[in-house]
């Protein structure tokens, strides 16, 4: 028994549910179906949660804006018009729209959270629609009935460990399963959505709930390329890779699969599957437990722009007890959250999405380090990219740092910071944002396309 979930553009347009219902009905092990709301159907268009986001904040005491209104139905009629559905069905989606504005309109958080879940919830139900008029036995499934539960932060669901028994029972549901993505119900009654591109999260639940053997994850590329193919060009596709593999990848910049969703999968060893919509007969990437290391240590290069370095120094820092925890104890007063920490002797630094210091924070963070730390300076240095080289084979590799620092040597890319955590599965550099195209070109080249000869395994 498979999960399959459906990324935004794979349900886009009729064009694209037509593609779906094909895969869906190519495999008789495609159990439940996730879907999410309907996506770009062109590189300028705008995603229907993204209307409904708009829809929102429209909404006030006179009503809401009619404009928006219409353009998410229209998002529906289009669908429903050209699978020549019945018409009833935008009525139906017209009015559960209508009915959540009035229901929540005097609690804008709640508001939100419930038009962004209604993009899944009435494509599951389109698509439920679509597979019964091809003559397939498909049930919408509500996340409550499926047993979603979840906290109740609104935009930052996280699933609750009791809610697997229950979903475990969907085994034993006849037909195709639809079930809508990206939210689940709180014990407090709330529809509370997962963080953007959480519809991902919802098919691992599921597929962990259900036990199945492959979580399917259909969007529109063929496979995990080893870095950014906006980047590089032509760069080599990814046949199999480990979760932690993906999961440190997708922290610096590779968006093809949320990095929340890993861990449901990741905790039953079940595989996923990424794959393309357009494309179902390519085999896609594998995402595993464990995997043959194939001679090339490295399995892929990420990296993510608009990092900063908070830098401190103060002499006989090192002798001072409790120094790292006081600075960190500020920002977590502050609700920053870090990224990474190095350090030397007298000096320490703290890398953070520029975005956390936003909001008049940073102007109190350096005051209050200057003033309870009494260090000797502290500075801020900007437009940092964080590049990380991935790979489980480079725990038995040397050579892999120094191939590297001769690559960004190549690229006359100024190393700021190095980072290698306990699990050796990645490296990472700091460097100036500027530099990281070129830099990640070259590293590209060192890894990928040269000789692997420098490297010696140390098995
Ligand atoms: N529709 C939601 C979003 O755009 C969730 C998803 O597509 O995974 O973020």
């Amino acid at each position: 028994m498979k999960v399959v979930k459906f990324g935004g553009s794979s349900v886009a347009s009729a064009t694209q549910y037509k593609k779906v219902a094909n895969i869906i009905l190519a495999d008789k092990d495609r159990k439940a179906v996730i879907v999410s709301a309907p996506g770009k159907r062109h590189e300028n268009d705008v995603k229907t949660t993204d209307l409904l986001i708009q829809l929102a904040g429209s909404v006030n005491d006179e009503g809401y804006d009619q404009s928006i209104f219409d353009k998410v139905l229209f998002r529906y009629k289009e669908i429903i018009e050209e699978l020549g559905l019945p018409s009833g069905l935008e009525e139906e989606i017209a009015g559960s729209l209508l009915e959540l504005i009035s229901l929540y309109k005097y609690n804008e958080e709640r508001l939100l959270d419930a038009l962004k879940s209604s993009g899944e919830d009435n494509n599951a139900k389109v698509m439920t629609a679509y597979l019964n008029s091809l003559g397939q036995k498909a049930v919408y499934i509500s996340p409550k009935e499926a047993g979603m539960v979840v906290t109740d932060e609104p935009g930052n669901a996280q699933i609750l460990p009791e809610a697997y028994e229950k979903i475990a029972e969907l085994r034993n549901r006849e037909g195709i399963l639809v079930i809508p993505g990206f939210f689940g119900y709180s014990y407090q009654g709330n529809i509370v959505t997962f963080p953007r591109g959480g519809s991902d999260i919802t098919g691992s639940i599921i597929a962990a709930g259900m036990d199945a053997v492959e979580y399917e994850n259909f969007t529109d590329v063929d496979s995990v390329y080893c870095v950014n193919p906006k980047m590089v060009e032509n760069p080599c596709e990814m046949k199999e890779i480990t979760y932690r593999e993906m999961r440190e990848l997708a922290y610096s910049g590779f968006s093809v699969f949320h990095d929340e969703a890993l861990q449901p999968v990741f905790q039953k060893g079940i595989p996923v599957r990424v794959k393309n919509t357009n494309r179902p007969e390519a085999p896609g990437t594998r995402i595993v437990l464990d995997r043959e290391l194939n001679g090339r240590p490295v399995v892929g290069i990420a990296s993510d722009t608009d990092f900063c370095s908070v830098n401190i120094t103060k002499y006989l820092m090192n002798r001072e007890l409790g120094f790292g925890r006081k600075l960190l104890s500020i920002l977590e007063d502050e609700g920053i959250s870090y990224e990474h920490t190095p350090s030397g002797i007298d000096n320490i630094s703290v890398i953070l999405r520029s975005y956390e210091l936003d909001n008049g924070k940073e102007e109190r963070v350096i005051e209050r380090i200057k003033n309870e730390l009494l260090v000797d300076d502290i500075n801020i240095e900007r437009n940092l990219a964080m590049i990380m080289v991935v790979g489980e084979g480079m725990k038995h590799t040397v050579g892999i740092a120094s191939k590297a620092a001769q690559a960004l040597a190549e690229s006359q890319s100024n190393i700021k910071m190095i980072n290698q955590g306990s699990s050796e599965v990645s490296m990472m550099f700091g460097v100036d944002g500027g530099s990281v195209v070129r830099a990640v070109n070259c590293l590209y080249k060192a890894y990928f396309t040269a000789n692997p000869s420098k490297e010696k395994s140390i098995h």
